[in-house]
């Protein structure tokens, strides 16, 4: 579904952006993953090269120093010739109570979740007006709901949908289309190491009756991104197994 595309996938080193990163790689296209160090960097590529060779790179810019970000993205237009997809994945949560926030976690969470995705989409644009590409965002189910604590991250992930709606407006008259998907609870590291007492109860509020996969999400990625979401602008998209609260 992606052949011939190029995509720069950011947090691609684990979770749900290395899924992401292996569908696309599988779907033909090929991919920058960023991550935040070398070292993970390294580890996913060790993994990744074998089966896919030159289809795939990695780089480690700053999400928050838009010079790094514009060095990294000519780098991978040097390397393949172009871009077509970013995908703004890289993200941290947070389950800090308001009075508990200390500012440097507060600038921690705002640089990733909406410095960086800016950012990003700031860099990426004169790029994607070339092939009139796509910008998707990782959203949550949390920008929809909120949650009873750790405020900044649905506060982020709400920024994150205004981004992407304005975004989708204001970029449509050059053909570039901006999705983003919002997944509910989702099986990366994070939630799979919680104890059973913790993940039973999460599991009977959703409908479908599951945790998500990391590779539930990179399919809504990979056809959002696709040729055949080309009528598709301003969406944010649930996968999230029905889960409404
Ligand atoms: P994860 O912790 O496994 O992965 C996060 C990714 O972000 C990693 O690749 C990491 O390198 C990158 N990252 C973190 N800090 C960074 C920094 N300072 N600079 C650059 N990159 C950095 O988490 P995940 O669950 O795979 O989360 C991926 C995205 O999905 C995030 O935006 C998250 O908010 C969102 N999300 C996750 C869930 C879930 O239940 N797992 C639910 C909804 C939304």
């Amino acid at each position: 579904m992606l052949e011939g595309k190029v995509a720069i996938i950011t947090g691609g080193t684990r979770g749900i952006g290395l899924a992401t990163v292996k569908k696309f790689l599988e779907n033909g296209a090929k991919v920058a993953l960023f991550g935040s160090r070398s070292e993970t960097v390294d580890k996913a590529l060790a993994e990744l090269t074998p089966v896919y060779g030159e289809q795939v790179m990695g780089l480690y810019p700053s999400l928050k120093e838009e010079s790094e970000l514009a060095a990294a993205f000519e780098q991978v237009k040097n390397t393949f010739g172009k871009i077509d997809i970013l995908v703004n994945n890289a993200g941290i949560s947070s389950s800090t109570m308001i009075t508990d926030y200390t500012e440097e976690e507060m600038d921690k969470i705002l640089n990733i979740n909406i410095k960086g995705v800016f950012l990003c989409s700031k860099v990426a644009v004169p790029y994607l007006k070339e092939t009139k590409g796509v910008i998707l965002n990782t959203s949550s189910m949390v920008s929809i709901y909120g949650q009873a604590a750790g405020c900044l991250y649905p506060m982020s992930k709400f920024a994150v949908n205004g981004l992407t709606k304005s975004l989708s407006r204001e970029l449509a008259p050059f053909h570039i289309r901006v999705n983003a998907v919002a997944p509910g609870v989702t099986g990366t590291d994070m939630v799979t190491s919680l104890p059973k007492e913790v993940i039973e109860p999460l599991i009977q509020t959703i409908p479908l009756g599951r945790i998500g996969l990391p590779e539930d999400i990179a399919e809504a990625f990979v056809f959002l991104a696709s040729d055949k979401a080309s009528y598709i602008t301003g969406d944010i998209m649930q996968v999230d197994g029905g889960a409404r609260c």
